[in-house]
């Protein structure tokens, strides 16, 4: 796929159209955004409102293109505008937009991600993650009939109610300890406990024998930065779960069909009970899934009694564009995803060591983060103590000559089949600055 647009122009630092429209946007949208992560509070400065993508490539409504290394927070896994997910987007869009009935394409989706992963026996589509876990936890409490969920610090799962505790992304981003809303007996059936920690989990069903309906886990976390679960983690909670009767509920939404072809279950092979899933597999349109165990999804409606449904689930457009996605994804695809990513590591860590910048890459499979600390980071605290301060200097430098980054320290970066050399080479070019800029950055 070709690589244009790419202007060769500076990229000087104000934004004038965005910031217009950001400022409309502020006067009938809370805070100017639909998604906290979005107004880039956490770094400063106009939020980029993008007009376009094309490949690696999006361009903002100032009309200067960047090099994406968000790809929508994931899904954009092949790139921008694929011209084959555009073509079954047309194709879909040509025989109407919404039928409230069953329709092929919904089967032929949940047909290509239980042939790709074992574990999956059954899957409900649904229209975003956050949807995907709330119904996984519902699933999990009726199948169970009790009521407590263990997640862990620095794991978001989307904004469900009952898993807003100590979570990660924009919760992490703004620091938020609660959220007001949550009411105390929602946020009292959840047990927040530190991550990569088996100990904690293990008193924790000592403490609650017989109350604890699941484990939600990301299947690797991205939402506090990049922190791989440690060897026997995922292991050590399956066993745990299946010790005391509980259900080991595995978040793929992020990690799913991007990790490997399997998601991350295709790298750690930890089978769950059950698994959620979206981005990737929606192909830049709302759907994601939840499923796993037949004898657990036979207790969903209409087949059991634990209620779920959508409007716009299984919608045909979003199931013709994550398909049209998923078929493309041949092992071939995440063997380039994965060289991308490697190449994109080595050349920050080299810039930013050349600088004398302390800081952590980590990765699990292409998902990637750089942790501006010369420690380890193994949870949510670990992540916390990281000079946030040199993060925002990197960014801006980033942002300034043309390159996208997350706009948040707790982030993961994320690359695609479309990024070529010309847009590696592009991020290379500024990094010595960027990585300059986070040298010379000082805390407030
Ligand atoms: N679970 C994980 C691991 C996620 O990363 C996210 C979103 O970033 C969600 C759930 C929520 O998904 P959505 O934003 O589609 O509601």
């Amino acid at each position: 796929m070709s690589e244009a647009p790419s202007s060769g122009t500076p990229y000087p630092y104000d934004a004038p159209a965005s910031q217009a429209l950001f400022d409309r946007a502020a006067a009938v949208t809370p805070g100017g955004v639909n998604s906290p992560v979005r107004a880039f509070r956490a770094v400063g400065g106009t939020p980029r409102f993008m007009v376009s993508g094309t490949g690696p490539y999006l361009t903002d409504a100032d009309g200067r293109d960047y090099v994406d290394l968000v790809c929508s927070w994931g899904p954009m896994i092949l790139g921008h505008s694929h011209p084959d997910v555009l073509a079954a987007v047309q194709d879909a869009v040509s025989r109407g937009t919404s039928f409230g009935t069953p329709g092929e394409g919904e089967v032929a989706l949940a047909e290509e991600m239980v042939d790709r992963i074992e574990p999956l026996e059954q899957v409900r589509l649904v229209s975003s993650g956050t949807e995907a876990t709330m119904s996984a936890i519902r699933l999990a409490r009726g199948f169970t009939r009790r009521t407590k969920v263990i997640k862990f610090a620095g794991c978001y799962h989307g904004h469900v109610d009952s898993l807003l505790a100590a979570a990660g992304s924009g919760v992490a981003t703004f620091a938020l300890p609660d959220t007001p809303g949550v009411t105390g007996a929602q946020a009292g059936d959840t047990i927040v406990l530190p991550y990569n920690d088996l100990e904690s989990v293990h008193e924790a069903f000592h403490r609650h024998p017989g109350e604890i309906a699941c484990v939600i886990t990301e299947a690797s976390p991205g939402n506090m930065g990049v922190v791989p679960p440690l060897p026997g983690f995922n292991e050590g909670l399956r066993d745990a779960c299946h010790k005391n009767g509980a259900l080991y509920i595995s978040d793929e939404v992020m990690t799913g069909f991007r990790t490997s072809r399997a998601g991350w279950y295709g790298v750690d092979g930890v089978r769950p009970d059950l698994m959620t899933f979206g981005k990737v597999m929606g192909g830049g349109f709302p759907a994601a899934a939840f499923g796993g165990r037949a004898d657990v999804m036979a207790h969903l409606a209409p087949a059991g009694p634990v209620y779920q449904a959508g409007t716009l689930s299984g919608n045909p457009i979003a199931t013709a564009a994550g398909l049209a996605q998923l078929r493309l994804l041949d092992e071939a695809a995440y063997e380039k995803i994965d060289a991308v990513s490697r190449t994109v590591q080595t050349l920050v860590t080299e810039a930013l060591t050349k600088e004398g910048v302390a800081h952590r890459l980590q990765n699990a499979s292409n998902m990637f983060s750089v942790f501006f600390t010369d420690r380890e980071v193994r949870n949510y605290e670990d992540a916390k103590r990281q000079e946030s301060f040199r993060f925002t200097a990197f960014f801006h430098s980033m942002l300034a000559q043309g390159v996208y980054l997350p706009p948040s320290s707790f982030e993961s970066w994320f690359v695609s089949t479309a990024h070529g050399e010309q847009a590696v080479q592009r991020i290379a070019d500024a990094l010595p600055a960027a990585a300059r800029a986070a040298a010379e950055a000082t805390a407030e």
